[in-house]
């Protein structure tokens, strides 16, 4: 419970709406977003895990997880964003319901034990010598920590962090810190791995939603390349026309570069990028030739800035890895090949984006492992 007195900032972002995210670009004429309620696609919330989650959820989704916690007595609410929260703000009460529903089940707690392992008849070894038989094991231990199964000869994951910041390396970047842009497009180079929304510049690189979201899929990928790679930031999440677009009808409005700026950014970033382009500020529309204006453009829609390692997003902290997904059963939570060994959470190879949906996956695949060894 440790760990989740500390989610979602203290306030625990306890599961999503599941509902797709709109921008204001997506408003309709009419003022309505187009299909408010249609779901979110599953790939581009669990980088790892998507297809075994749609399963899980089958049998426990978000939906239950909202009326689960209602029937405790917590009141929910959910933020624009989709992300829900316990209308008190506080983790806690959390904590506090989890632990009076395991009272009342007549769960036995005991703290301060460390399992060293768990062999394939499903003895389980303490750190201390003791070892006990137990009828099932559910292993919900968190992220890296999968070694406990060392002796059961099943497929595992190595760990990897995922939802981490890039520290970059790039002074001017670095001076606009607390500058934050609302709908970029990041991507690695050389590579497929893109993502979209809001960027927080930072006194050590990058961080934000759309920083979060990039390592995290890219997060096996970033660890293979030791966190050295170029970040590409398309300032306008533009196309190359759109973007000249735009810029031919600010030449139009004012006389020099610096004097007229797209709204999504800041004056000082504004700047900084058409000093990147080569360009002095003060410059005027009609000194650029197409030459200024295509390196203006390419450094609006692909800037590139080195990145020289990896930063850790205020202790939130997610692992890829742990026990694959081919060995579990999604209806049941059972290991295909140890029956009575069951899993939950992090321990598995599955992992989100924030937005709860970390919690989400280990209240269904704890739900699920609970109900399979009730009916035992
Ligand atoms: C700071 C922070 C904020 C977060 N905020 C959010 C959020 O708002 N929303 C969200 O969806 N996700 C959030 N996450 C992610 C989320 O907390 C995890 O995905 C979730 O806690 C995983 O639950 P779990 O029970 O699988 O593992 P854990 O919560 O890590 O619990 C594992 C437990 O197993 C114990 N354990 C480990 N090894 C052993 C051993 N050998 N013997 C005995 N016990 C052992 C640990 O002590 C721990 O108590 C956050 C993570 C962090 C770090």
């Amino acid at each position: 419970m440790r760990k989740l007195a500390i989610t979602g900032g203290g306030r625990c972002n306890l599961t999503n709406s599941f509902a797709c995210v709109f921008s204001e670009s997506d408003r309709q004429p009419d003022g309505t977003f187009p299909s408010a309620a249609r779901a979110m696609d599953l790939t581009s919330v669990y980088p790892r895990g998507s297809r075994f989650m749609k399963k899980v959820f089958s049998r426990f989704d978000q939906n239950d997880c909202y009326r689960w916690f209602e029937d405790k007595g917590v009141q929910l609410v959910v933020q624009p964003d989709q992300c829900v929260f316990p209308r008190s703000q506080d983790a806690m009460q959390i904590v506090n319901v989890l632990e009076r529903a395991m009272r009342e089940g007549g769960v036995q707690v005991i703290c301060g034990q460390k399992v060293s392992a768990i062999a394939p008849d499903l003895s389980v070894r303490f750190a201390d010598g003791n070892v006990v038989h137990p009828d099932a094991v559910v292993l919900t231990s968190g992220g890296a920590t999968a070694n406990i199964l060392e002796q059961c000869d099943l497929k595992l994951l190595p760990p990897v962090p995922s939802l981490f910041t890039f520290k970059i390396a790039d002074d001017g970047l670095r001076s606009l810190m607390g500058t934050v842009v609302d709908d970029v497009t990041l991507g690695l180079a050389g590579t497929n791995f893109r993502s979209h929304g809001t960027l927080l510049l930072t006194d050590w690189g990058v961080s934000g939603p759309a920083t979060l979201r990039l390592s995290s899929y890219a997060a096996r990928w970033l660890a293979s390349e030791q966190y050295r790679s170029d970040l590409l930031i398309n300032w306008l999440n533009d196309s190359e026309s759109g973007v000249r677009e735009r810029l031919a009808i600010m030449s139009e409005g004012s006389r020099t570069v610096a004097n007229s700026h797209p709204s999504e950014l800041s004056d000082r970033l504004w700047r900084m990028l058409v000093e990147r382009a080569g360009i002095r500020p003060d410059a005027r529309w009609a000194e650029l030739g197409s030459k200024g204006l295509s390196r203006l453009v390419n450094v609006l829609i692909s800037d590139s800035y080195p990145i020289v390692g990896r930063a850790r997003f205020k202790e939130e902290f997610v692992t890829c890895g742990g026990v694959s997904l081919d060995e579990v059963n999604p209806s049941r939570m059972e290991c295909r090949n140890l029956p009575g060994l069951y899993f939950a959470g992090e321990v598995l190879d599955i992992d989100a984006v924030t937005g709860g949906f970390n919690l989400q996956a280990a209240w269904s695949t704890a739900y699920t492992a609970a109900k399979s060894i009730a009916t035992l």
